[in-house]
């Protein structure tokens, strides 16, 4: 497998399109299909004829999936080169981008009941992530040690999923949010967020259960929708390794996997009433994430970085030697189209 990364050219954003089938409801429904996925080709197109107005339009991605294609597919094609550059010490970020509904989640989590030791085929990207590392770490032999974070990320400010004290779930006003700080020396770090340190897959996998538990549970609480948060799982692994004249050298690697908040929020920016500002923040973090990636593809000298939380939090693993990539899903029904449109350009643009 041979990563279409470039260090050279300093190529360093991939850019996925993942398209998911038709529901069975949909199916149902005959809803029609306007989208379609040639993963030869690396092109989606999205064809519509309606008397009056036409659609033909057709974007080239670094790899597409189609609608039959699987987790493993995904993973394996274009996922896997990316853990391994964790592992050889660099920080990367995989981002799944699109509407609501269109297999953000499940391409991130998937299925990840294991059964016998083994995954359910439909296990996402994060499962499939951890067991390379773990499976990569056992096979070397290595020393290592290596801990995880999860946090949620609202309205611009910042929820620890793997905090153990309940009432951070409270609306309680004084309760101090979790905050973003600088440490002065052009980085950030969150004060007071929880790091598990982690030992094997399985204790992974269960922080990543109690998590997305604490995850709904907070959405119900505080009656808000986990299509409006970003949610960013982070593990970060130091390996031992020597040098063959016998140095000890530590190598740092950092993956971070982000489930974004539903791309329809940017398109309805003008929400009235209470929403408004939510959906003003949540366009500042996609919007920036936008800005930041074109700025990083296109070689610009300003990264704008500082102009959102998710991309101060990511700041570290974007740009530089950093790895980027993005799995932008779409629907392929007809009723989405516009969505699917805008998700389309937003990806597009950042290759
Ligand atoms: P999102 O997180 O983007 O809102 P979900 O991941 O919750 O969307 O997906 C919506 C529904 O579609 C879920 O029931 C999910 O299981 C299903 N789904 C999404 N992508 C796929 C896919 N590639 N194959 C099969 N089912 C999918
Ligand atoms: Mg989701």
């Amino acid at each position: 497998l041979s990563s279409k990364f470039d260090r050279e050219k300093g190529v360093n954003v991939q850019v996925l399109l993942r398209c998911r089938p038709l529901s069975e409801e949909e199916m149902r429904m005959n809803t029609p299909v306007v989208i379609s996925c040639n993963e030869h080709r690396r092109e989606v197109s999205a064809v519509q004829n309606i008397a009056n107005k036409q659609i033909d339009r057709t974007f080239m991605f670094d790899k597409v999936f189609g609608p039959t294609s699987k987790q493993k597919d995904l993973f394996d094609q274009a996922i896997s080169p990316i853990v391994h550059e964790v592992l050889e010490g660099y920080n990367c970020t995989i981002f799944a981008y699109g509407q609501t509904g269109t297999g953000k989640t499940y391409t991130m989590e998937g299925g990840r009941k294991a059964k016998n030791g083994d995954f359910a085929s439909d296990a996402g990207v994060i499962p499939r992530a951890v067991r390379q590392i773990f499976d990569t770490l056992e096979a070397q032999c290595a020393e290592y040690s290596m801990k995880v974070t999860f946090l949620e990320l609202y309205n611009e400010e910042i929820t620890d999923l793997l905090a153990q004290d309940e009432s951070k779930l409270s609306d309680d006003k004084s309760k101090k949010p979790i905050a973003l700080m600088e440490d002065g020396k052009g980085g950030v770090f969150v004060r007071g967020l929880e790091e598990e340190v982690v030992y094997t897959a399985s204790e992974i996998y269960k922080i990543l259960d109690k998590g997305s538990t604490k995850r709904r549970t907070a959405e119900t609480l505080l009656n808000k929708q986990s299509s409006r948060s970003h949610s960013i799982f982070s593990i970060t692994i130091h390996i031992k390794e020597c040098t063959p004249e016998g140095e000890e050298m530590i190598k740092c690697g950092k993956l971070n996997l982000v489930d974004l908040a539903g791309s329809e929020n940017i398109s309805r920016s003008g929400a009235r009433d209470g929403r408004a500002r939510e959906a003003g923040e949540i366009n500042k973090s996609l919007l920036t994430l936008g800005r930041v990636i074109n700025a990083l593809v296109e070689h610009s000298g300003h990264i704008p970085y500082r102009d959102s939380k998710l991309t101060r939090l990511l700041r570290d693993s974007l740009g530089g030697k950093t790895k980027t990539c993005i799995i932008a899903t779409i629907s392929p029904s007809i009723y989405c189209l516009e969505e699917t449109l805008s998700t389309l350009d937003y990806a597009h643009r950042a290759k």
